[in-house]
């Protein structure tokens, strides 16, 4: 049983070159894909302190070892650069069918470098990659664009387009790359995408993923397919928005910029069973990516009233809290229609909604006059000043555009008068749609993880609240729970899979198994944890190098000062500060959170060594 190496691109914009190599086979191993893999190329490609908006800075495209494959839910890529909106790293995952392609067209990735002239886009097509003009296409949103590249390199395969809108374009710091409507979307890597003046990647291709071992493989895809469509009978009916409610009465759910975490009535009109009934047709219009047997995506198509005729893939759990209740919001049409906005023009919905949410209360406050935000009455609960909102940050227009495009935090910077105490990020990123003040895990999983506030490394909200595995009232476990999930993340990360197919039982035994199968690792359990670790630590490396410390650990003033007015855990503040240094212990990481020489040795990543000490 061999691995059969994998190929990636290298396009620079500046000079026009494009290149084909071969992945490191050490590499490979040592890192495992998408993620993992782009980590190992940004860090020892870029240099310490490259301005993110810069030709010096590099956009990696990566699929995984298992991306279009047999195995369930295998349509994942992520694109990995030094964000724009946090200077940290940021790997932002992306599903639909635009990472298969890739491989079908023979790369498992793509490294973009420089800067072009005027605006280009990239055509693959079997293993031949071409710089075309895209003069024409700037200042297109992305439904035309996907439309307009799919016509133009017409095949017998529908061709893949991953391209950024108007934010993109204009370098907002919260724009999003879009590929079959799905979103890559935190950390700005579409304004990254846009000032190397690059519009898109349109890919279709004939070929099929090489597998070590086909026939083991086969079978372990098939039962994995089994056991996904028996265990998502919640997820195929309502797609993530199946959560609503639980989180809204486990205290959890953002409502007015996070000062609040219940609201029984939006809870009711924006709950999966809600959208089920109405705008997504009884459940019968289902957009799931490629070979999904969970199938959770929704088309939600509105039939009736002021926005009749609009249809959206969507919305999520997260876009529907941070554009409902954190911003006073309880239509489903509403919230529909401003998620189709932001997928045509390439802007991240979970950031947008929380730094709108923040400004609606700067406006309540009276910290922010409405001539300074273009006369737009930006309150919570006003819809039409809401759906403004999205249409002058997706445009990138108008001083109330601008403010709201490059996130919370530069928000909050201009604001001033205190209004940083309620600005809800971490490191720059905007918290997604779980109130931090509700579980001691979970807020600890934001302020420590390697993008910025993230929900998903790991997820430890269900863990907290619906399992009943963890107390979210108290320190203790978390900083181990935290390490072990952040480990366990960055596997499903670097996979190929899509999260919502592997559980954590899963990950060391049938997801080791296939991977086992696929790539001819044949790594044991000890080793495959190890990757895990490993990659965690050089994307904690990667933001020590660029200065990033304990100091940026943090959650915001909101977060740790404010008792939190209701729900199950009201009266809580987060004490970050007892699970820190436990926290950085148990990673092996210095009192100031960097990874000592030891565990670096330990890990093998010897030339992180050299740069960061
Ligand atoms: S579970 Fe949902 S997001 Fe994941 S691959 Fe399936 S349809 Fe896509």
């Amino acid at each position: 049983m061999s691995m059969k190496n994998g190929k990636i691109l290298r396009v620079n914009l500046t000079t026009k070159d494009i290149t084909t190599e071969n992945i490191d086979s050490g590499a490979a191993r040592s890192f495992l894909g998408s993620k993992g893999l782009a980590a190992y190329y940004l860090f020892k490609e870029l240099r310490r302190g490259v301005d993110p908006l810069s030709p010096e800075n590099k956009l990696v495209f990566m699929t995984g070892p298992l991306t279009g494959t047999k195995a369930p839910s295998s349509c994942r890529f992520v694109v990995c650069t030094k964000s724009p909106l946090t200077g940290a790293w940021v790997d932002s995952s992306c599903g639909g069918f635009w990472g298969p392609e890739l491989r079908f067209a023979g790369f498992d990735g793509i490294i973009v470098e420089g800067r072009a002239e005027s605006p280009v886009y990239i055509h693959i097509s079997d293993g031949e990659a071409s710089i075309r003009d895209a003069g024409f296409l700037w200042g297109m949103g992305t439904i035309d664009t996907i439309s307009y590249l799919r016509e133009r390199h017409k095949s017998d395969r529908t061709v893949r387009v991953a391209t950024i809108g108007p934010a993109g374009e204009k370098q907002a710091r919260l724009a999003a790359v879009i590929a079959d409507m799905r979103a890559a979307g935190r950390g700005g890597t579409g304004a990254v995408m846009g000032s190397k003046k690059l519009k898109a990647i349109s890919v279709v291709g004939h070929g099929k993923v090489p597998i070590a071992d086909p026939q083991k493989f086969n079978s372990l895809a098939k039962e994995a397919h089994k056991e996904n469509k028996e265990d998502s009978a919640r997820m195929a009916a309502m797609g993530t928005a199946s959560i609503v409610k639980l989180v809204n009465s486990t205290g959890g759910w953002p409502t007015r910029n996070f000062s609040e975490s219940q609201w029984d009535e939006a809870a009711e009109e924006l709950a999966g069973e809600t959208f089920q009934k109405t705008l997504w047709g009884g459940g019968k219009y289902v957009k799931p990516c490629y070979n999904c047997p969970i199938r959770c995506a929704h088309l939600a198509v509105i039939r009736e009233g002021k926005y009749a005729g609009i249809s959206d893939e969507g919305p999520e759990y997260e876009t529907i809290s941070l554009f409902g209740p954190n911003c006073g919001i309880k239509s489903r049409e509403v919230i529909t229609v401003a998620d189709r906005m932001c997928d045509n023009y390439g802007i991240d919905t979970i950031s947008l909604g929380n730094t709108i949410g923040f400004v609606m209360e700067c406006v309540e406050r009276g910290l922010v006059s409405l001539e300074e935000i273009d006369g737009v009455d930006l309150r919570f609960g006003n819809e039409e000043a809401f759906l403004k909102a999205v249409n002058m940050a997706g445009n990138v227009y108008g001083n109330l555009g601008r403010l709201l495009a490059n996130g919370v935090k530069r928000a909050a910077e201009k604001i001033g008068k205190g209004s940083e105490k309620f600005a809800m990020h971490v490191k720059g990123l905007e918290i997604p749609a779980y109130v931090p003040r509700a579980g001691h895990g979970h807020a600890l999983a934001y302020a420590v993880a390697d993008r910025g506030a993230c929900h998903l490394r790991p997820w430890l909200y269900g863990a907290e609240h619906f399992f009943g595995k963890l107390n979210p009232s108290t320190t203790e476990d978390k900083p181990e729970a935290v390490k072990l999930g952040q480990q366990n993340r960055a596997l499903i990360h670097s996979s190929g899979l899509c999260q919502f197919a592997v559980s954590e039982d899963m990950l060391y035994e049938s997801l080791l198994q296939m991977i086992n199968a696929a790539t001819g690792f044949n790594y044991t359990v000890d080793e495959f944890r190890l990757v895990g670790e490993r990659i965690n630590n050089l994307t904690r490396s990667f933001n020590c190098r660029e200065g990033f410390t304990s100091k940026d650990d943090t959650l915001p003033y909101r977060s740790t000062n404010e008792p939190l007015p209701t729900g199950p855990q009201k009266g809580q503040v987060i004490r970050l500060s007892e699970m820190l240094p436990e926290y950085y212990r148990v990673c092996g990481w210095s009192e100031d959170g960097v990874p000592t020489k030891e565990k670096l040795e330990e890990l093998r990543l010897d030339f992180v060594i050299e740069d960061l000490y």
